[in-house]
């Protein structure tokens, strides 16, 4: 099912090309090991499970055997300073039209501009995905088909219009 953009919708972004960058808060598990002959402190990324962890601080004691690690320490931080550069804007805004869907648990219509998203879940890989909820019965994945957003080229190039 396509989901068409409405053209009469279409202006050029004042905002096109620029850039835009956010503060995200990274949560960072923080632990320290003793090992006998030292205490290590690692750090490592929670919200990135391809992160290895990374030696932060180590004291060694002196003349005292190595041994199995041993967990003494833990705690979690948030770091704020952290940047994330995001997509730079693009070069159009625009709707969509109206695209009436129907949930398959509830058979109840809406337009699918309604549908709510839930980003908590996790893939079989560790990552969140979003999830489509039906407003109405808060089912989720309500469609029995799969919703394509038509892209802007598309767009321009149906209404006779060539990025003017
Ligand atoms: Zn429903």
């Amino acid at each position: 099912m396509l989901r068409r953009i409405d053209v009469s919708t279409i202006r050029k972004n004042p905002n096109a090309g620029r850039q835009v960058y956010l503060h995200a808060g990274q949560v960072t598990c923080r632990d320290t090991w003793d090992l006998g002959d030292r205490i290590e402190t690692r750090i490592r990324a929670l919200a990135e499970p391809s992160d290895q962890d990374v030696v932060v601080e180590t004291a060694y004691r002196d003349g005292r055997p190595p041994k199995e690690p041993r967990l003494i320490r833990q705690s979690q931080e948030r770091e704020v300073s952290r940047v994330h550069t995001m997509e730079p804007e693009p070069d159009y805004l625009f709707k969509f039209e109206k695209l009436e869907v129907r949930c398959v648990h509830c058979g109840k219509a809406f337009d699918y501009s309604e549908m709510e998203s839930d980003a908590v879940e996790a893939d079989e890989d560790g990552w969140p995905y979003t999830a489509e909820i039906c407003p109405h019965c808060k089912a989720h994945e309500p469609l029995a088909v799969q919703v394509r957003e038509e892209t802007i080229e598309a767009a321009l190039k149906r209404a006779g219009r060539k990025g003017d």
